[in-house]
């Protein structure tokens, strides 16, 4: 009798995140084998351009496993048909294993939601659950209470602790168009998603028209900031008009600005490593405002866009001193496009029309009360920034 693990999910693309969880479960739960599962995506789901086909993910998770001896991989949720439940993996599972013992491992997420599944008492009569956690203090005692509660109705529960590998798909697929995706995929899966031209890797992002830098950016952007980064580019040409800067310029870097800010403060200093910079002490420990300098290399190295663009980027959140007219507008336009909206925000807008420099100085000075009112440390170039407009005005 053998302990086999059952581990699906979409695997796109499969990472190295996973292979450390198989391996803990493995150790964890005493398993012989671990079927890793890639899951069917529902034909009528829309994906985004350059998602990988089933098979193109099912070859990944075998690439992704190498020759593991206890990892096998399995096609047998690709090929079915219809809707496809946990609880039919399962069921053929026992039909192939009938003497083994089953364990299915989940994550946290999935755990809590468990018994909205269907056939949820049919998993848990069937298998033992093995549940992933990082081992965060209030995951912890949602993950226990829940877990008792469950044990309540028989279900076999057990906690397995994962704390690598923070990353999620959608975070890896931005780290590969952004070219920073390297530690987190093996050598094989990462050769294979170039070769494929999986995940946006094929395309060449010098000198993309406005249209199709719109479409790349609002991709690469949480969902949720779309709405602000396109009012950013209309203030941004309205300002560039206004006071005779390079519209094109203006709109581009408008575009770019946040295009790193979806990532978290420790992808944004992986992408730094990985680039080859290195930080002075106030970005280590302030990373919101890294988003400004990572944003700035993505446009020079991915995006090719000229130095003026780069350089708008790069100033954006912190200000600097001596800036010129396109920064100036990049820093007013993000404070204030149509969907701010905070006290002040009017006078902010009637300014940057009349006087840039007030207006920059009206935005610095009302960051740098907030910050002191926060308790944040705040950054030389803004102190900077404020001390030569005060000087000059
Ligand atoms: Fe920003
Ligand atoms: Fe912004």
């Amino acid at each position: 009798m053998a302990n086999i693990g059952i581990y699906g999910g979409t695997f796109n693309p499969p990472h190295i995140g996973h292979i450390r969880a198989a391996c803990c479960a493995v150790s964890a739960l005493g398993l012989q084998k671990l079927l890793l599962i890639p899951d069917r995506i529902a034909p009528h789901k829309e994906m985004p351009a350059g998602s990988p086909t089933p098979l193109q993910r099912l070859e990944m998770v075998r690439l992704c496993a190498g020759d593991d001896p206890y990892l096998e991989v399995t096609d047998m949720e690709l090929k079915r048909d219809g809707p496809s439940y946990t609880y039919q993996t399962v069921q053929a599972l026992k039909e192939q294993y009938p003497d083994d013992s089953l364990y299915l491992l989940i994550g946290t997420d999935m755990f809590l939601t468990f018994r909205q599944w269907k056939n949820a008492e049919y998993l848990w009569n069937n298998v033992t659950l093995g549940v992933f956690y990082r081992g965060q203090k209030d995951e912890v005692v949602a993950i226990a209470r829940h877990k008792e509660e469950m044990e309540a109705l028989g279900a076999k529960i057990v906690l397995i602790e994962n704390p690598v590998v923070d990353i999620s798909s959608t975070q890896l697929r931005r780290m590969l168009v952004m070219d920073c995706a390297g530690q987190f995929l093996t050598c094989e899966v990462e050769e294979y998603i170039r070769a494929n031209k999986l995940y946006g890797t094929g395309e060449n992002y010098h000198g993309l028209s406005m249209e199709r830098l719109e479409s790349v950016v609002t991709e690469l952007l949480d969902p949720k900031r779309v709405k602000h980064v396109l009012g950013c580019r209309d203030t941004a040409i309205a300002l560039a008009k206004h006071w005779g800067a390079d519209e094109t310029d203006a709109a581009r870097a408008a575009l770019l600005h946040d295009i790193t800010k979806a990532l978290d403060g420790k992808l944004q200093l992986t992408l730094c490593r990985e680039y080859g910079i290195i930080l002075d002490t106030f970005f280590t420990k302030n990373p919101k405002t890294l988003h400004a300098l990572t944003g700035s290399l993505v446009a020079a190295r991915i995006f090719g866009e000229n130095e003026a663009v780069v350089s708008a980027i790069r100033s954006h959140t912190t200000g600097k001193a001596a800036m010129n007219t396109l920064e100036k507008i990049i820093y007013v336009a993000d404070y204030m496009e149509p969907n701010r909206d905070f006290p002040g925000v009017e006078e902010l807008r009637k300014l940057a029309f009349t006087d840039l420099d007030g207006a920059m100085k009206l935005g610095l000075e009302m960051t740098l009360t907030l910050l002191e009112k926060q308790g944040s440390e705040i950054s030389p170039e803004s102190r900077e920034a404020l001390a030569y407009l005060n000087k000059s005005l």
